[in-house]
């Protein structure tokens, strides 16, 4: 779609990274796995080890909700999308994003 962005980009104090950025509009983007953060459809809670499994999984959603908020306080638009979602309806929801924000950005001046 001719965007550019940054790819595994750390976050500012934090030790996190997020998976596309586009810096200049402030849009930051997560792609999470379906089995690491706990996807409703497809997560799987697994029977070996299963409270180890289930804490593991259960830490990577509150951090992601805390780095949304994180992100969020510091004027960021944040957009999380499921591995399993169709690439080609995230690319446009981000470019649609991305658009809104540049254009805001535009009106500031
Ligand atoms: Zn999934």
């Amino acid at each position: 779609m001719g965007l550019r962005f940054r790819i595994d980009w750390p976050l500012p104090g934090t030790r996190r990274r997020a998976d596309l950025v586009f810096v200049g509009a402030k849009v930051a983007v997560f792609v999470d796995g379906c089995f690491w953060h706990g996807c409703p459809e497809h997560g799987t809670w697994p029977k070996a080890n299963a409270d180890w499994w289930r804490n593991k999984i259960e830490t990577n959603i509150r951090r992601d909700h805390d780095t949304d908020a994180r992100l969020k306080a510091d004027g960021w638009r944040v957009l999380r999308f499921w591995e399993h979602d169709e690439s080609v309806r995230a690319a446009r929801a981000i470019r649609h994003a991305v658009a809104i924000r540049r254009r805001k950005a535009e009106f500031r001046r």
